[in-house]
């Protein structure tokens, strides 16, 4: 099975629209998201230009606040502490990466934990280690998503995750662990990589090495998450070589058109949780 990520984005994104349309008939007020952007980094244009449109199209305001490269860091948090006051923020993000006079811990904390859609500020993570009520980041969220579309009750699998990163790896074990999973984090000083992956029930890779996940490395008819997002040449490919991997396994996620567009709808599923917050 080839879990096709777009088509789950679009069944999420119009469940979210549909309840972004009734609580305006009821409230008559619509979710803002507020999004800072700072200098020109391309990637960040085209993540932005497309959390933007897709925002739109939900019934989400949404605002980018752009900023030169070479602005003050208090400038910045001058403008998140007037969006946390504003309550008619339902969210703020900020995009990553920052320029490096820009310190991405100060930043990430300024944002206040109700409107924080990324799910990165100290509070929230701990909420989520808790196994508390928390805003949880986006994109293993969408993991998770696809992951139930796939099997429901995850409880007892043995779920091995390779990468520990703050925004994808650590957040997803998490996840995992209050499914009931049993779960490994592997990373790059892992020994005997292979080894723990071909034991995995469902394996997440979050690495960014091109197609480094090989066949002989998962186990039959394992769950296999893609979250790899790699420029090879003028192709994108994932941390799985997917081709080998696709018919040994029980469901694959394809790159692109697999984690990547659930990772927008989740960011649109935050920001309604945060508004709806604001509605009690
Ligand atoms: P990151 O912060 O660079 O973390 C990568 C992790 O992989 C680290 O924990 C690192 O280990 C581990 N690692 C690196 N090389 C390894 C190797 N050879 N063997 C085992 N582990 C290794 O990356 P990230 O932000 O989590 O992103 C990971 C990938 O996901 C990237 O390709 C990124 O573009 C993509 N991504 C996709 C989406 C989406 O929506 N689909 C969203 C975000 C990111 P150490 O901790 O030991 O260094």
């Amino acid at each position: 099975m080839i879990i096709d990520g777009k088509k789950e984005a679009i069944t999420l994104r119009e469940k979210i629209k549909k309840e972004i349309s009734e609580l305006k008939k009821k409230f008559n007020k619509n979710p803002s998201l507020s999004v800072i952007l700072i200098g020109e980094f391309a990637p960040s244009q085209i993540y932005v230009s497309n959390k933007e449109k897709n925002s739109k199209e939900v019934g989400i305001n949404s605002e980018v606040i752009r900023y030169p490269s070479n602005i003050s860091e208090d400038e910045i948090l001058k403008k998140i502490k007037e969006l946390n006051s504003d309550e008619n923020i339902s969210g703020i993000l900020v995009q990553l990466p920052l320029p490096d006079h820009i310190n991405k811990e100060k930043i990430i904390n300024a944002i206040h934990v109700s409107k924080d859609v990324d799910g990165f500020n100290p509070i929230n993570v701990g909420n989520l280690a808790s196994g508390y009520n928390s805003i949880v980041p986006c994109t293993p969220l969408g993991c998770l998503m696809l992951i139930k579309k796939v099997e429901k009750n995850l409880s007892g699998k043995h779920a091995v995750i390779i990468g520990r990163s703050n925004l994808n790896g650590k957040p997803m074990a998490q996840l995992l662990l209050k499914e009931n999973c049993t779960v490994t984090v592997v990373h790059s000083k892992t020994k005997d990589l292979k080894e723990h992956c071909s034991k995995a029930d469902i394996l997440v890779a979050a690495v960014g090495v091109p197609q480094l996940v090989k066949k002989d490395w998962v186990k039959k008819d394992a769950i296999v998450i893609d979250v790899g997002i790699n420029k090879v040449g003028d192709k994108i490919v994932g941390d799985v070589s997917f081709d080998e991997v696709k018919d040994k396994v029980k469901a694959i996620t394809p790159v692109p058109g697999g984690v990547g567009p659930m990772t927008i709808a989740c960011l649109l599923k935050n920001t309604l949780e945060c508004f709806k917050a604001r509605l009690t």
